[in-house]
C-alpha cells in the first residue's frame, strides 16, 4: 500500500447495545468548538457594531482580515470588473448552477389558499415576501461563490425587493471580497455588496448602521441567511429575536450510511471532501460492516496524503466530531442517522432509495453512488445552505419559504359574523374578557 498519513478516525461501537433516543442522541460525535465557546466573543462583537458602527467594522476588519477599511460598501465598478475578468469555465459553472437552482426554487413557492368556512366567511392564507434581506457568503479558509447562488436564487424567487450581500474583505484583493464572489453577485444582478466578515456582518445586517462621516447608511434587514463558521452561526443565533434567520448553517457535517455494497473509495472521497471545509468539520461513517469500515480507513490514509488541504482534512477527520459508528444492522443505522440529524446524509446501500425515504432528520439526503454531496454543493439544483449541529431535527435548509411569511386574512360579512356571535360572547365570558364579546354584540344592537 502507498505510504499514507495516519488519521485518527475514532470508532463508536453500538453493536449489541440498544440505547434509547435521548441516550443515542447524547452519544453522537460532536465538535468541541461549540456555540458556548464562541458566544462571549460574538456578544462583544455585536455590541461593538451596534454602538460604534462603521468605526467598529473598520477595527474588526483590521483585526480579523488584516485590511484597512473606512466604509465596507463595494464600488459598482469593482463588481463589473470582476465579472469581466471572470474565468469563462467558472462563469459557465455558475450559470449552470444558477439555472438548476432557479428551476428547483420556482417549484418551492407555495400557493395562497382561500377557504370559505361558511357562507360569507372567508379566511385566506397569503404568502408575502419580506422586504429586505442580508445574505452572508463565507470567505475565511475558502471562498464560496457557490454560496452567492444558494442565497440569492431563492430570495429572488420569493420576490424579495431589496437584497444586500456581505463577505469577508480579502487582503490580497485590496480589502474587497474575493473577485469570484463579486462576479457571482454581478451575474445575479446584486449591486449592494459589503466587505464585512463573520459575526460583525450578521450584526450590521440585523441592526443596521446609520450614515456618518465614513459614508452612506447600511439599512437593517428583515432576514439574515447564509452559511459560515461557528462565529457566523453563533451571531445568527444571538440576533434571531430581532431578525429572521434561515437555520444555523454552521460548520459542515457529512454522515454516510453504507453497507457492504458501497465503494470504499467513494465513501472516503466524500468524507474527505467535507473535511476540507474546516478543521472542525464532521465526517461520520455509519455502517454495520466492519470490512467496509476497515477498507474506508485504508482509503482515508491514502487519500488524505494525496489531497491539497492535508492538514485541515486530517484535523477534521481526527477530531471528536468525526469517525465510524458501528451498528448491528441498517435499521439501527437509520436510528443513528435520525439521532445525529446530519446536515448532509449520504446513503450508499443496496436499497438506498428505500432507506432515504424513511429518514426523518437531515438537512439534505443524497441517494446512491452517484449523488455525492459535492454535487449538492454546486450543481444539483438543491440548496447547500443547510442546518448543522443537530438542528435538522427542527430546521430546514435555505429555500423560498425562508424569505416568505404567511399572512392570515379574515373577511366575514354581517350575516356570517351574526352566525357565530353567540359563540364569541360565550367564549369571551369564559375567559373573563367580556369586552371581546361586546365588540361583536355592538354591531347587532344598534340601528
Ligand atoms: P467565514 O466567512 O464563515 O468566517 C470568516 C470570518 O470569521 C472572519 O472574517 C472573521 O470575521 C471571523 N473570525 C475568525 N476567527 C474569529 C475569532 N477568533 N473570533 C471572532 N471571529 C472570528 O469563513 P470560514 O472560516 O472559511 O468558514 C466557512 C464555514 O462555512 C466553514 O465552517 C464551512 O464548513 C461552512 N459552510 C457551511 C455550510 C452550511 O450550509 N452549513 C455551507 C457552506 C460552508
Amino acid at each position: 500500500t502507498a505510504a499514507g498519513i495516519p488519521v485518527d478516525f475514532p470508532t463508536l461501537d453500538l453493536r449489541g447495545r440498544h440505547p434509547g433516543p435521548a441516550e443515542l442522541k447524547a452519544a453522537m460525535p460532536r465538535a468541541e468548538t461549540t456555540f458556548d465557546v464562541a458566544t462571549g466573543a460574538v456578544e462583544a462583537i455585536i455590541k461593538d457594531v451596534r454602538v460604534r458602527g462603521f468605526e467598529a467594522l473598520g477595527e474588526l476588519a483590521a483585526r480579523f482580515d488584516g485590511v484597512a477599511q473606512e466604509h465596507p460598501l463595494v464600488p459598482a465598478g469593482a463588481l463589473d470588473e470582476a465579472l469581466e475578468s471572470l474565468d469563462p469555465a467558472v462563469r459557465a459553472g455558475l450559470e449552470e448552477s444558477i439555472a438548476r437552482a432557479r428551476a428547483f426554487a420556482a417549484a418551492q413557492k407555495p400557493a395562497d389558499a382561500a377557504v370559505e368556512i361558511a357562507a360569507g366567511a372567508v379566511v385566506r392564507h397569503k404568502w408575502v415576501p419580506v422586504a429586505r434581506v442580508g445574505l452572508y457568503v463565507p470567505g475565511g479558509l475558502a471562498v464560496y461563490p457557490s454560496s452567492v447562488v444558494m442565497n440569492v436564487v431563492p430570495a429572488q424567487a420569493a420576490g424579495v425587493g431589496s437584497l444586500a450581500l456581505a463577505s469577508p474583505p480579502q487582503k490580497e484583493f485590496g480589502g474587497l471580497p474575493h473577485p469570484t464572489i463579486l462576479a457571482a453577485a454581478r451575474l445575479l444582478g446584486i449591486d449592494e455588496v459589503y466587505a464585512i466578515g463573520g459575526a460583525q456582518a450578521v450584526a450590521a445586517f440585523a441592526y443596521g448602521i446609520p450614515a456618518g462621516e465614513a459614508g452612506p447608511a447600511l439599512e437593517p434587514v428583515d432576514v439574515v441567511t447564509g452559511p459560515g463558521n461557528v462565529y457566523v452561526a453563533t451571531a445568527k443565533r444571538l440576533v434571531k429575536s430581532v431578525v429572521g434567520i434561515d437555520a444555523e448553517a454552521g460548520t459542515t457535517e457529512i454522515a454516510i450510511l453504507a453497507d457492504d455494497s458501497a465503494v470504499p473509495a467513494y465513501v472516503a472521497a466524500d468524507l474527505v471532501s467535507q473535511a476540507e471545509h474546516d478543521p472542525h468539520a464532521a465526517s461520520v461513517l455509519i455502517t454495520p460492516s466492519v470490512a467496509l469500515a476497515d477498507a474506508v480507513r485504508a482509503e482515508l490514509v491514502r487519500q488524505v496524503a494525496a489531497t491539497k488541504h492535508t492538514d485541515r482534512v486530517r484535523q477534521a477527520l481526527s477530531g471528536p466530531q468525526s469517525g465510524v459508528i458501528l451498528v448491528d444492522d441498517l435499521e439501527q443505522g437509520l436510528q443513528v442517522c435520525d439521532a445525529y440529524a446530519a446536515e448532509h446524509l449520504e446513503i450508499q446501500t443496496a436499497n438506498a432509495a428505500e432507506l432515504a425515504g424513511r429518514v426523518r432528520n437531515a438537512g439534505a439526503v443524497f441517494v446512491g453512488d452517484y449523488s455525492p454531496v459535492s454535487l449538492g454543493d454546486y450543481c444539483a439544483g438543491s440548496n447547500h445552505v443547510l442546518p448543522t449541529s443537530g438542528t435538522a431535527t427542527f430546521a430546514s435548509g435555505l429555500n423560498v419559504t425562508t424569505f416568505l411569511r404567511a399572512i392570515q386574512v379574515v373577511d366575514y360579512s354581517r350575516e356570517a359574523l351574526a352566525e357565530v356571535s353567540g359563540h364569541i360572547v360565550a367564549l369571551s365570558r369564559a375567559e373573563d374578557l367580556p369586552a371581546h364579546g361586546d365588540a361583536v354584540s355592538v354591531r347587532f344592537s344598534q340601528g
